[in-house]
């Protein structure tokens, strides 16, 4: 097969929610659906349970799963699926970022009762930023739950979405019946008493059909048409440019649960959804059929075994084909690298490969070379754009509670922030280390991991910071700068990768900065 042929064939994305909208039961049954699992039950939930703060063993727990669940792979109508995982809990949603910067698209999973909540808003501003296609899912329409027309319109103001229904519900919680799908214009309905047995579709062409009530009941029939109705008037026609440029998200309904609308789901993404796409480096675009390899580190994974320090570091390939046993440069370092043990991922396994294509996800053992953003190449000096780390939430000072430990203690932070757990910021003034994370829960973490995996001990010290703002100026020599610099020394910081970060204690004067120096851009991501 041409390398065009593997690209095409594949579809690499990410499916975000607020936890418990049902993101673990819809990837299962999509497995399922693949035949890449034979039963239900068989993608772990990778979560953190709600007061597993102080519990280490769901974090450890936790970390066995998700390197399990990072990558899940399925065949389906010929076409290679590659799902990302991207953690729910909002302590981790920086992972959940960075995923996204290996994605093509994204299914967004949205509770029938709950609509629109705080983790999807988030999540869905970054897909927006970058011009993500997003496909909708409506869940658990096997319980009562908003409107259709209220939820399309939460989804639209609160995601800032432009939404066009492709299936529409027939009915909802206990009088569900079943989806139309407005895309393949068929129906799908329950049969049974308790909602398990899914009917062949029925093609209706058109809904006006006399036959509909002989299926659905007059009264059902009725609402249905007037229902369409309203959706063909109120809602743009799907267009496939369109959703692919992010200017139009198309909405399915059902109940993963149940295994239901999953199929229209998929049958449309297979369709619809974008095969690998080129991506910018600072240097030039690099389109996926091109000869040569290319690809970047999105995620790190520690390992689980304490007696083996390697990590795995997960690639996405971006252009040509990932050989085994090949040299590659690795451009930060400008050093050839070569990986003899190469993982795939297939269904929940991970499995050797000689050949990966644009699109799929390596895993590589690494002892220390690897940082998220890296890129690799078969020898061009390419660096590829878009893992950046947002401001964190949450600021402590760390101090070393070991002095015997410090060396230790040292690669320990290096190594932690390098796989992205948290970011570290160094005060120009003296010299002191401060970890910023977007969750509470991630000081345990590192606290944990550093004293088992690294024998070294740290303590934490409270830190009013607000925000990290990330410092851009045209001039460094402008006088304006070099008064900031004065008056705001306290309060200056350097990155993990040198660039000058403000922390501001409080939005007040944040804003007063502000002002106070127009010719200082602060920005709340590293990337600029
Ligand atoms: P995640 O946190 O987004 O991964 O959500 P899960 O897939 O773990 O689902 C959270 C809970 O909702 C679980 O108890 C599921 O069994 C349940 N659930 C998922 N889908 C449905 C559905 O379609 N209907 C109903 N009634 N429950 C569902």
């Amino acid at each position: 097969m041409s390398i065009q042929q593997e690209i095409d064939k594949r579809r690499t994305f990410g499916i975000i929610s607020h936890p418990d909208a049902g993101k673990t039961t819809l990837t299962e049954k999509l497995l399922l659906f693949g035949g890449a699992i034979q039963e239900a039950g068989a993608v772990k939930n990778n979560k953190i349970k709600k007061g597993a703060t102080s519990d280490f063993m769901e974090i450890e727990r936790q970390r066995g799963i998700s390197v399990a669940t990072s990558v899940l792979a399925f065949i389906y109508k010929d076409k290679k699926i590659n799902i990302l995982d991207t953690p729910g809990h909002k302590d981790f949603a920086e992972d959940t970022f960075r995923t996204l910067s290996a994605v093509d698209s994204v299914i967004v999973v949205i509770d029938v009762a709950k609509g629109v909540e705080e983790q999807t808003e988030k999540l869905v501003e970054v897909c927006r930023m970058r011009k993500i296609p997003i496909i909708v899912f409506i869940n658990k329409l096997d319980r009562e739950g908003k409107d259709a027309f209220d939820l399309l319109d939460e989804v639209e103001q609160k995601l800032g979405l432009r939404v066009t229904p492709l299936s529409f519900p027939i009915g909802m919680g206990y009088d569900f019946k079943g989806i139309y799908n407005i895309w393949e214009k068929n129906i799908n309905l329950f049969t049974g008493e308790n909602k398990q047995t899914i009917s062949e579709a029925i093609h209706f062409e058109d809904v006006n059909n006399p036959e509909l009530e002989n299926y659905i009941g007059e009264t059902a029939a009725e609402t249905l048409r007037e229902e369409l109705e309203l959706v063909y008037e109120v809602y743009p026609e799907f267009n496939r440019e369109a959703y692919l440029n992010s200017e139009l998200q198309p909405v399915f309904f059902g109940s993963a649960l149940n295994n239901f609308g999953v199929r229209e789901l998929l049958n449309c993404f297979v369709e619809i959804a974008p095969s690998p796409l080129p991506k910018m480096s600072d240097e030039r675009l690099v389109e996926p059929n091109e000869n040569k390899f290319s690809g970047f580190v999105f995620k790190i994974h520690a390992n689980m075994d304490p007696k083996h320090r390697d990590r795995l570091a997960f690639i996405k390939i971006v252009s040509g084909v990932f050989k085994r046993n090949t040299p590659y440069l690795h451009v930060r370092l400008d050093k050839k690298l070569k990986f003899s043990s190469p993982n795939a991922f297939f269904a929940e396994k991970k499995q050797i490969v000689d050949e990966s294509f644009p699109g799929d996800i390596v895993g590589l053992h690494d002892t220390g070379n690897f940082k998220i953003g890296d890129t690799l190449t078969a020898g061009e000096k390419l660096n590829y754009k878009g893992v950046p780390s947002f401001s964190p939430e949450h600021f402590r000072y760390i101090n070393n509670a070991d002095p015997m430990k410090s060396k230790q203690l040292r690669k320990g932070i290096n190594q932690l922030m390098d796989e992205g757990v948290a970011q570290l910021f160094t005060l120009d003034l003296n010299g002191r280390q401060i970890i910023g994370t977007v969750g509470a829960l991630q000081y345990e973490v590192i606290q944990y991991r550093l004293e088992h995996e690294y024998g070294a001990k740290c303590s934490y010290e409270n830190l009013n910071v607000h925000k990290a703002c990330w410092v851009e100026v045209e001039n460094e020599k402008d006088p304006e700068f070099l008064d900031f610099k004065r008056v705001k020394q306290k309060f200056l910081a350097r990155d993990k990768e040198n660039k000058l970060v403000f922390l501001a204690d409080s939005s007040f004067s944040l804003q007063m900065t502000q002002q106070k120096y127009p010719n200082i851009k602060f920005h709340f991501t590293s990337e600029f």
